[in-house]
């Protein structure tokens, strides 16, 4: 037992702040129930905060500055001299759009008298979880317990994400700078709109390519590129 332990008492118990998570615990607390919820991190999880959203959002600014570029528009009979883009202004932008929309699931949870509690939680035994916080630990007696704690991104072997040569996705959308090359590296669980054809990247980098994961020792091995994004 951690120093300072506290057990509380809670009908439902959601581990993960994720879209699978906090719609359940929604809908646990429409039915009558009295719901806890825990995250680590902030409530949306690697959708709103690390993956869906924060890709749609550089994708959509990074598709404007494609279109209007000067040839795409002089074919449309509209001149202008020159369209430069700023990754670091695409990427506060990026930010807010993350921040509003977990702010307002925040507020959906509350509405709906929520408790958000942030932590990371570890079962002791089948009816009790423990959870570790900034602020220490407590204990949560639950009725029913709900798990989303969702996937992490695989690692390929001997390849670990060092946050400068090898990405995760998390890492790949908050970039400080833009990389000259890229290659991304699975495609199998993602949605068909993150691919070399639509990328981000593709719009703003010269060089970027796909890789199927069988292919990369080949590729790796001839210095094909400098940064490599697992996406699987
Ligand atoms: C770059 C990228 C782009 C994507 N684009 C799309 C898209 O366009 N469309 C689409 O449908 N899907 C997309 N996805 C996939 C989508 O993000 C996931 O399918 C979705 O987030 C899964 O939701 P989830 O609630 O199961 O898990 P998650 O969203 O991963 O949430 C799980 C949560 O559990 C928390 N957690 C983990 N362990 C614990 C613990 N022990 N205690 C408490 N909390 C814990 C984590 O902090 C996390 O917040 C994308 C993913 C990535 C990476």
């Amino acid at each position: 037992m951690v120093v300072g332990d506290v057990t509380t008492a809670v009908d439902v118990l959601v581990l993960g702040a994720g879209p699978g998570g906090y719609v359940a615990a929604i809908r646990a607390a429409q039915y009558g129930h009295h719901v806890t919820l825990v995250d680590p991190g902030d409530a949306g999880g690697t959708c709103l905060n690390r993956g869906c959203i924060p890709l749609k959002a550089l994708l959509s600014a990074s598709e404007r500055y494609h279109q209007a570029q000067p040839a795409e528009l002089a074919s449309l009979g509209i001149h202008t001299e020159s369209v430069t883009f700023d990754w670091p202004s695409m990427q506060r932008w990026k930010q807010s759009v993350v921040e509003r929309l977990s702010n307002g699931v925040r507020q959906l949870l509350a509405g709906n008298r929520i408790e958000l509690v942030t932590g990371t939680g570890w079962f002791i035994n089948e009816r009790e979880v423990r959870v570790e916080g900034v602020h220490g630990s407590h204990r949560f007696k639950f009725e029913h317990c709900i798990i989303a704690t969702g996937a992490t991104p695989t690692v390929i072997s001997d390849l670990p994400y060092d946050g400068r040569d090898v990405l995760s996705p998390e890492q790949a959308l908050a970039l400080p700078e833009l990389p000259s090359e890229l290659v991304i590296a699975g495609m199998t669980t993602l949605p068909s709109n993150w691919r070399p054809s639509s990328c981000a990247w593709e719009y703003v980098s010269p060089s970027i390519r796909q890789l199927s994961v069988s292919s990369i020792t080949v590729n790796l091995s001839c210095n094909v590129c400098s940064r490599l994004v697992c996406v699987n």
